[in-house]
């Protein structure tokens, strides 16, 4: 017999306890054990930013938790955050509030994720808390870490890019935060000069163009988030957007730190430096290898990580000295590393002045006498009188590189630094984060941590079947 709900009114009272109502397997609840130790001395550490008097406020670890079970869910609208915690089981217990309290308005987020937490730094606190839970219990091994990036967009129209010489910023854009961020930003570190190269392989004319060891000056920018980058990156549509970087451990790609950019590649590896130093200072951590795609693998950044910090690149070297038009390549030429000069297929020796070309490269130069009377001149350098091989400062790093290239643990560590872009994927597509909410390369900050924490916490939680009883939460 076909059944029917003929109940005109619901019951005026109900009588449960919220805890109840929770699954055991829910991953709010599997996930509370690690939140709760991490925000346990969170009160402590934003006290100097709260006032002495006054009317008592938001409590902070209720807008902190609301804010993870947003990035969680992937509801980053701020107001929508709060309609649903209102009526979210779950997301009340999580948040530890009762049936009947109130919800905080969603214009509090913004003053205090503004202001307080971001003076107080408070999410680096929270994401570094977790990364220590991930330690204490096994997930960091410390031995192999994989470094890449993603390019998010930001809040900003790509119509609506400028030239940054054509920009006259107005008394009322230059209040704007993400503003007032970018030009006192730019006041610190202005872009990189022009200066002259030191002409190509065959003795060719210099060029100007600009160093590559400075930041370059973007050529479009936005006038509402001027710090985002002007980028195609991915072989996506032309955006402006931030760089997502990530520094893994391979073993459980627990992210053990994390850091915003522009989307440009070169601050992407100056990131990877950032990274590295500060996961040693805060974790004691230094890996043995570090695994990366071929934009980590030039001479500046190998040398850095081989000389400095004695960590194996597992990275493809960037490379570009190989020739396609039937003339010698750099490979064709014998380094003697004893002498420090280049010999040539004809058994001539190249030398350096020792002069530092666009603070990278040394040229290695024949002699005229030698090349004018050369047989193979015209397989060698037939455009012009003589030839030259420029050679990396940091090419011996480079050479380690290469020599790993060939090698089983290479392959290895090229699989597994696919981690690295599963965390992207996961971000993207379980979490919804496809685009920035937040201005300013703070505001990048902000949000990538946040989403970092909330990865983290899920790899912590899934990782533990039932919670021990002994963590759960009262
Ligand atoms: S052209 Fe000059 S550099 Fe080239 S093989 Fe001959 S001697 Fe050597």
């Amino acid at each position: 017999m076909m059944g029917r709900r003929t109940r005109d009114q619901g019951k005026l009272f109900y009588e449960f306890w919220l805890e109840d109502r929770i699954p055991e397997n829910h991953l709010l609840r599997r996930m509370n054990v690690f939140v709760t130790a991490a925000l346990a001395d969170l009160h402590k550490e934003l006290e100097p930013f709260y006032s002495d008097i006054g009317r008592p406020s938001v409590d902070p670890e209720l807008m902190i938790r609301m804010l993870l079970v947003g990035y969680c869910y992937g509801i980053r609208s701020e107001r929508r955050l709060c309609q649903e915690v209102q009526l979210h089981l779950a997301y009340r217990w999580f948040c530890k509030l009762d049936l009947d309290d109130a919800i905080p308005h969603h214009s509090t987020f913004s003053a205090n994720r503004l202001g307080r937490f971001r003076e107080s730094d408070v999410l680096r606190y929270i994401f570094e808390r977790v990364v220590w839970s991930a330690m204490a219990m096994g997930l960091v091994k410390g031995e192999g870490f994989a470094v890449d990036a993603s390019v998010l967009e930001a809040n900003a129209s790509r119509y609506h890019g400028v030239p940054p010489d054509e920009i006259d910023w107005t008394d009322r854009q230059r209040q704007k935060r993400a503003v007032a961020e970018y030009l006192a930003a730019m006041e610190a570190d202005p872009p990189a000069v022009t200066v002259h190269d030191a002409g190509n392989d065959d003795g060719g004319p210099e060029q100007p163009r600009r160093r590559q060891t400075d930041r370059k000056a973007p050529k479009v920018i936005s006038p509402s988030d001027p710090a985002s980058a002007w980028t195609a990156k991915a072989n996506k549509r032309v955006q402006f957007g931030y760089g997502l970087n990530y520094l893994i451990d391979i073993e459980h790609a627990v992210i053990v730190d994390v850091e915003a950019t522009p989307a440009r590649t070169y601050d992407e590896v100056e990131a990877t430096r950032t990274m590295i130093d500060r996961t040693e200072r805060c974790f004691d951590l230094r890996p043995k290898r570090l695994a990366a795609d071929t934009a980590y693998g030039i001479g500046r950044f190998l040398g850095w990580l081989v000389k400095e910090k004695r960590i194996t690149p597992h990275i493809p070297v960037w490379d570009k000295s190989a020739r396609d038009d039937g003339t010698f390549s750099r490979s064709d030429f014998r380094w003697d590393r004893r002498s420090g000069v280049y010999i040539c297929p004809a058994g001539r020796p190249l030398r350096s002045t020792g002069t530092v070309h666009d603070g990278t490269t040394l040229r290695y130069r024949a002699t005229l006498e030698d090349c004018r009377s050369c047989r193979l001149k015209e397989q060698c350098c037939p455009k012009a009188p003589l030839r030259y091989v420029s050679r990396d400062v940091d090419e011996d790093a480079r050479e380690v590189a290469r020599a790993k290239m060939k090698t089983k643990a290479f392959l290895r560590s090229r699989d597994e630094r696919k981690r690295v872009e599963m965390r992207f994927a996961h971000l993207k597509t379980h979490h919804g984060f496809e685009r920035l909410r937040l201005r300013g390369l703070s505001g990048a900050r902000d949000e990538f941590l946040l989403a970092a924490i909330v990865q983290n916490l899920k790899t912590l939680a899934l990782r533990l079947v039932k919670p021990p009883p002994d963590l759960a939460v009262a």
